[in-house]
């Protein structure tokens, strides 16, 4: 697959950006530029603004089958061309080729499962109160639509968004984070192969996201904004969508904490645990930040894990055989080691890695922390890195205090067999992604989101599109008079 990166995709055209200018793109395993891209700025966005409106009347009146037919398509186009996606997504985000290749079947299921999703959305009859009237509801889309997606995952974070959005007749417009703009590309120039019509779909890449963003914020034909990023950001947006009451999603920021009990299947909690740790290098917003052990296993626990992590080959996610790539920037190596100076200066020990370990690239090593209590940095804060924080803890009561004392509510795991206590857990525990006995818990299927400052609405599921859809009601009088 090859795509033109020196044009954006607006208004169904590919075009320069209006200033002429371009910013590069790196390679954070290598620190090489490997593209160059057009540097959009708000005149590129008023224009995607003006083509969405154009044919936002005539999208919204297809057929769910046209737009099923369409998102299928695209979806069948990634999966073909997993192999290039996948590429371009290790040299410009960094994760391992296979986890990257991973992450564009993930991006496609959920086109796929929105594709299904567009054909189901149903009104609903409600009996009146009156015997002369009648009650309909019926579903409309929203109307135009701006995402805001990160770099961890450069092309899941836009499908799980662009997915509800066509299947609802909403046009979107894609606003990708300036460090993955490439699969960003990447997925307008499928949709640009399927029969998308002109202006429903623009992808605006810019290095300066808030000129960019904020033309769409302040434009009240924008009637949806949906978020995915750091929860500074999204307090921003919020307050910027006041000003013409959009409608707003957000996925915001994590601080999953990962209890392991002392009758869990140990092999499996350690297991999952190397998965909630290291997907995408611990850059991930369900990422597994604190993981707490019942001291009874503690030590077995602890041992397992490190023999796991210390296995890992670190490296160029193109090189065969790599499963850790590097972060993707300093300032993300730069946070990892801030949390890791603090921990340790607090008392934590550090029995694996500690440092970069390469030279060349944003590189960190896997990281076991213990002795971590609850005043350290890295139990308060997203670390995005590769460091594993194990906290010993006694009672079932103390940990899910401990585990619930932050404003984040994301997702939060738990490993027992004792299934009073998944159900216990499930109700306590003040997250929206649970994951009993499951370290991977994401899926097209599963209505994705936060509660408390992780972020409003969902995304997946029969729920996703809910988001991208006005309820109204029709209340018909006159039933009973044949004059009507
Ligand atoms: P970020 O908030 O810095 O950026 C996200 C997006 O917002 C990017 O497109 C960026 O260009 C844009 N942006 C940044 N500042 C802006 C501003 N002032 N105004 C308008 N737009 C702005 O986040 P990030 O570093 O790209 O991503 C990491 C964060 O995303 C983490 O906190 C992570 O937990 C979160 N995240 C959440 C989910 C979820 O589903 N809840 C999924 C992935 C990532």
């Amino acid at each position: 697959m090859t795509i033109d990166t020196s044009l954006l995709f607006i208004g169904g055209e590919w075009r320069t950006a209006y200033s002429g200018e371009y910013f590069d793109v790196l390679n954070p395993a290598t620190e090489e530029v490997i593209a160059r891209v057009p540097d959009a700025g708000p005149e590129d966005m008023k224009l995607a603004i003006d083509a969405a409106m154009a044919v936002q009347d005539r999208f919204a009146n297809t057929t769910a089958t046209q737009r099923s037919k369409i998102l299928l398509a695209a979806a069948n186009l990634m999966y073909e061309r997993a192999d290039d996606l996948a590429e371009i997504m290790t040299r410009e985000e960094g994760k391992p080729f296979l986890e990257a290749k991973g992450e564009v079947a993930y991006a496609a299921s959920f086109l796929e499962w929105f594709a299904e999703e567009a054909k189901r959305v149903y009104g609903e009859t409600i009996p009146a109160n009156t015997p002369d009237k009648r009650i309909l509801v019926i579903k409309r889309p929203a109307g135009l639509s701006l995402a805001i997606t990160p770099w961890n995952f450069p092309a899941a974070m836009i499908t799980r968004k662009l997915g509800p959005a066509l299947a609802a007749g909403c046009p979107m417009i894609v606003k990708p984070s300036e460090l993955t703009p490439l699969t960003a590309l990447a997925i307008a120039k499928i949709f640009s192969e399927v029969g998308l019509p002109k202006g429903a779909l623009s992808v605006v890449v810019g290095k300066d996201p808030v000129s960019l963003v904020k033309v769409a914020m302040d434009d009240f034909h924008v009637r949806k904004v949906s978020f995915t990023g750091s929860t500074a950001v999204g307090k921003l947006l919020m307050k910027q969508a006041a000003d013409t009451m959009k409608r707003v999603s957000f996925e915001l920021g994590g601080q999953a904490p990962f209890i392991v009990f002392q009758d869990a299947d140990l092999n499996a909690a350690v297991e999952n645990a190397v998965i909630a740790k290291m997907r995408s290098m611990g850059e991930s917003c369900v990422a597994a930040n604190r993981i707490y052990v019942q001291r009874p296993i503690l030590e077995s626990f602890t041992d397992r894990l490190v023999a796991k992590l210390s296995a890992l080959r670190i490296g160029n996610g193109m090189e065969d055989g790599v499963q850790v790539g590097p972060l993707i920037e300093p300032a993300a190596v730069e946070k990892v080691e801030r949390h890791v100076a603090d921990a340790a200066e607090k008392g934590a020990k550090i029995i694996l890695g500690g440092s970069r370990g390469i030279e060349v690239g944003y590189f960190y090593q896997p990281t076991v922390l213990t002795n971590v209590t609850d005043s350290m940095l890295i139990t308060q804060e997203e670390t995005f890195g590769p460091v594993a924080a194990i906290i010993p803890f006694d009672t079932e009561e103390e940990v899910v205090e401990r585990a619930n004392h932050t404003h984040h509510g994301l997702a939060a795991y738990y490993f027992t067999r004792d299934i009073g206590r998944v159900f216990r857990l499930s109700e306590k525990l003040q997250f929206g992604i649970l994951g009993a006995n499951d370290g991977l818990p994401s899926t097209a299927q599963a209505p994705f989101g936060g509660i408390k400052e992780s972020g409003l609405g969902r995304e997946g599921g029969h729920h996703g599109i809910d988001e991208y859809l006005d309820v109204k009601y029709i209340s018909l009088g006159g039933i009973l008079s044949e004059n009507t």
